[in-house]
């Protein structure tokens, strides 16, 4: 199997197949601007130090600052890393945002540290990145395993790195109430709480982050499910239960679609009659396990893909679907919220079956564009509602969909292939020339 960026590097080779991109442009898109790797010391609750290995992959800003989350996990690196940040650029062209592509990372198993130790890391990573951060530079936010908490002690400590200092104040910068009508509150959002998206709402984060990837999907599914010549009501398998995977569920739900199976880390659970995904929700915090909930069967991960189904959404990671499974899968289109979850030899197989892909840059491209919302209200000290918020990303959404599917008609091929080719276009005519 390929790593992740080498099956971006196949995609970028196909659309430059497939239409007449600038060699040269193209050429420049086979590497990041700068990979930066970096070692964080922090102190155990033991007493102890451990080095932990972090990362921040700026790969283009043709469009505006760079722009993308933070994965903590096990196993990342570097090449994780790059193809995301890949992934991350041509998704806010894709969204229409003036922002570029970023991603970071740190290798570790988050489950394995204290609270107090995550704060550490967390600090350690921004300490050792501060130089290249920045509203205007390079603007982080939560991926796997990172959370509005951490984003909150991120922007705190981006900060204090940059000297920033309260004038008399006695809280620090993170308790700082932010009702928008005192000075320094709108200093310290407008210079350094910008810097970070997806922070909670007291500190300065936008309404409707939490849900917006979830939400941006059930949105494109709206847009292209006549496309994928879906019924009103379809039967929904769901790869993942993280914040994207149970957001989405919970959405789809709420419209009248039945889940009828969804999946961890640890396994799967099916049920034809569909989930209650309230009530999962409830089952795992309890238990620690989607398996034991009433009337469902457990599956493996495996088994959930291969289901017979209207619509597969992979929330979770990259390379589930591959040229080992391609050939199994029973569902009658794909939409991918999960980053890279299709290789490219699984796609080709796909698009032969006639099963629609809507590609990852897309499908979950509400998330990064509540994140630039985000952005956007604390440079202007402004704080809009969840209506508004919605709204906007409803509209913003329709249009790309609608754009995409336009551009893959044109030059008929997938709706992958029509979203690369938007993104490209507009990425190449921002593109100083070198
Ligand atoms: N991590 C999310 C993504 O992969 C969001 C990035 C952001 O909000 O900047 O799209």
């Amino acid at each position: 199997m390929k790593n992740p960026f080498e099956n971006a590097m196949t995609q970028l080779d196909k659309v430059a197949k497939i239409k007449n991109f600038d060699d040269e442009f193209i050429k420049k898109l086979r590497q990041p601007n700068r990979d930066i790797r970096i070692f964080i010391p922090v102190k155990m609750d033991n007493g102890s130090v451990k080095i932990f290995e972090g990362y921040r992959v700026e790969y283009n800003n043709a469009l505006g600052p760079y722009k993308g989350g933070i994965r903590y996990h096990p196993e990342i690196e570097i090449n994780e890393v790059k193809a995301l940040a890949f992934w991350m650029t041509l998704k806010c062209a894709v969204a229409g945002i003036s922002m570029g592509g970023g991603k970071g990372g740190i290798t570790v198993s988050p489950k394995d540290l204290s609270k107090g130790e995550l704060e550490r890391l967390s600090r350690g990573w921004v300490r050792g990145l501060a130089d290249v951060l920045g509203p205007y530079k390079d603007v982080p936010a939560p991926d796997v395993n990172t959370t509005p908490e951490i984003m909150a002690w991120m922007a705190d400590e981006f900060a204090k790195q940059s000297g920033y200092k309260e004038q008399g104040a006695t809280l620090a910068p993170y308790q700082i109430s932010l009702k928008h009508s005192n000075s320094e509150d709108k200093e310290w959002l407008k210079n350094f709480g910008a810097g970070f998206t997806g922070k909670p709402i007291e500190k300065g984060g936008s309404e409707g982050r939490g849900s917006a990837t979830g939400l941006g999907g059930f949105y494109v599914f709206n847009s292209l499910r006549t496309y994928m010549n879906l019924p009103e009501k379809c039967n929904i398998v769901v790869q993942g239960f993280g914040n994207v995977g149970n957001n989405a569920a919970k959405t789809f739900t709420e419209h009248g679609h039945k889940i009828i199976a969804i999946s961890d880390s640890k396994g799967g659970i099916y049920n034809a009659d569909g989930l209650d995904i309230e009530k999962l929700t409830e089952h795992k915090k309890n238990t620690g396990f989607l398996s034991g909930f009433m009337n469902s069967k457990n599956i493996t991960n495996r088994e959930l893909l291969e289901l017979s189904c209207d619509l597969l959404i992979p929330a979770a990671f990259e390379n589930v679907i591959t040229d080992k499974n391609a050939g199994n899968i029973r569902a009658r289109a794909i939409m991918e919220l999960a980053n890279g979850p299709i290789a490219p030899e699984a796609d080709e197989i796909l698009f032969k079956k006639g099963i629609p892909v809507v590609p990852d840059i897309l499908a979950n491209s509400g998330g990064v564009t509540v994140s630039y919302f985000e952005w956007e209200q604390n440079l202007k000290n402004e704080h809009w509602s969840e209506k508004e918020v919605f709204a906007k990303l409803h509209s913003m959404i329709e249009d790309a969909a609608k754009k995409i599917l336009q551009k893959s008609k044109e030059s008929k091929t997938s709706l992958r292939m029509g979203a690369f080719i938007l993104a490209l276009e507009r990425i190449q005519a921002k593109t100083i020339s070198f």
